[in-house]
């Protein structure tokens, strides 16, 4: 193997590395030993000479440098075979007998910069880091000699490209692709629009969660919050529910979720509605000092998208979970369930739980609570990178 440029680390600045996580900021560095090109693999030392792994290098990111092996391993086509396939592993040992799922999820499967989704025999590449763009013709042999996809398509659209100096890619890279891809969670059909959906085509980090849910859920009038495809919805209308209303303010959106609820044979029991969640509640909630509200759901699901990007907006964020969860209590009978989520990474379950309880004493509600959600396992925590944990969700019981 050649010599590789060294990237020296402060003093101080190597622990986090042992402890796992990739991210090297250009302030924990000392210097490089030699010029190192933009994407090039670098070998990684502490102050004290001592070797620490191989990573990525790119002078134009805030992270340096992306740690891919605490060993000397050679970046090529078998490098990338191998890492697949213990992703994979992983998927097969935690998620038996799905077919679409996540197989590999950036820092938690030690491919920082790389995500791959596989949507039935689709696969959906997104690139965040300039290493990785570099290799993405290694990345597709990989990929086409473990699974032999109709197609690769990369959906690089993501913002944060450009803090690598990347610019947006979307496209197909390899196979072909005829319209929407018709894939199965837990054994429900969906048609996912693989080239414009939201994120790469649908929320895979809710798989597990559908299930769950849909069996707490009580088996009557369910409301479906941010009911996007209908995941949460039909989940619980397969289970029993007695009707399930959904609500999303794309109209895209409930178009679909209703082509869905009439492809898996539950459209009897399925209605959905374009509007704004919040507006909606408001209207729903709105009563007469004197009058109550009269509740009128057996189970709430409150699944929006992330209301913060940034820690500073967390303030206004949680001002937004708060009042969903206020006006969902008031419409929640006795005994109902409420699952609800949160995907910002900046508000934490403790806090976002805090919010949840602020809402329940405005309203009046005493909470039981009976499951603590997290994202899929196909989306795994390392609880030494950060980062990788943003989906949080609770199942509370209304006590009272
Ligand atoms: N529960 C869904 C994912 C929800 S993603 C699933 O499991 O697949 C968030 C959804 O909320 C998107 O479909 C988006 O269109 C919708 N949305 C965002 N803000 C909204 C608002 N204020 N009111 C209604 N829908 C909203």
């Amino acid at each position: 193997m050649d010599i590789l440029p060294t990237v020296l680390l402060k003093p101080g600045a190597a622990d986090r590395v042992v402890a796992g996580h990739p991210w090297i900021y250009a302030g924990s560095l000392l210097r490089l030993s030699a010029p190192a090109a933009d994407g090039a693999l670098v070998q990684i030392k502490d102050h004290r000479q001592r070797f620490l792994g191989v990573g990525f290098y790119n002078s134009k990111s805030k992270i340096h440098v992306r740690v891919l092996d605490p060993a000397r391993v050679a970046v090529d086509v078998s490098f990338f075979i191998d890492r697949v396939r213990a992703a994979l592993a992983v998927r097969q040992k935690h998620l038996p007998g799905a077919s679409s799922f996540r197989v590999v999820n950036a820092e938690s499967d030690f491919l920082s910069g790389l995500i791959i989704d596989k949507y039935a025999g689709v696969l959906v590449l997104q690139i965040s880091s300039l290493g990785m763009e570099q290799r993405k013709p290694m990345i597709v042999q990989a990929l086409q000699s473990i699974f032999a996809p109709g197609a690769i398509v990369e959906r690089s659209d993501a913002a944060f490209r450009k803090f690598e100096g990347l610019p947006e890619t979307n496209g197909l890279l390899s196979g072909t692709l005829s319209g929407p891809e018709r894939i199965e969670i837990n054994g429900l059909k969906f048609d996912v629009d693989i080239l414009g959906g939201h994120k790469t085509g649908l929320y895979l980090d809710q798989q597990r969660n559908y299930q769950l849910v849909a069996g707490l859920a009580d088996h009557g009038q369910v409301l479906d919050c941010f009911s996007f495809l209908g995941g949460f919805g039909l989940h619980c209308a397969r289970a029993g529910a007695g009707h399930v209303h959904g609500l999303d303010q794309s109209a895209e959106a409930c178009a679909a979720a209703t082509r869905h609820a009439e492809l898996n044979g539950l459209a009897a029991q399925w209605s959905v509605e374009t509007a704004n969640v919040f507006d909606w509640l408001k209207a729903r909630t709105a009563v007469a000092p004197h009058e109550k509200v009269v509740p009128v759901f057996d189970a709430i699901i409150l699944d929006p998208p992330s209301f913060t990007r940034t820690r500073a907006a967390v303030s206004d964020a949680l001002r937004g979970y708060k009042e969903i969860h206020l006006r969902a209590l008031k419409l929640l009978k006795p005994g109902g369930t409420l699952a609800t989520f949160c995907c910002s990474h900046h508000v934490g379950a403790a806090l976002f739980e805090s919010v949840i309880l602020e809402a329940a004493f405005d309203a009046r509600r005493v909470l039981r609570r009976v499951a603590t959600l997290a994202q899929s396992p196909d989306h795994p925590i390392l609880p030494s990178v950060p980062e990788t944990e943003y989906l949080k969700g609770f199942a509370f019981e209304a006590a009272r």
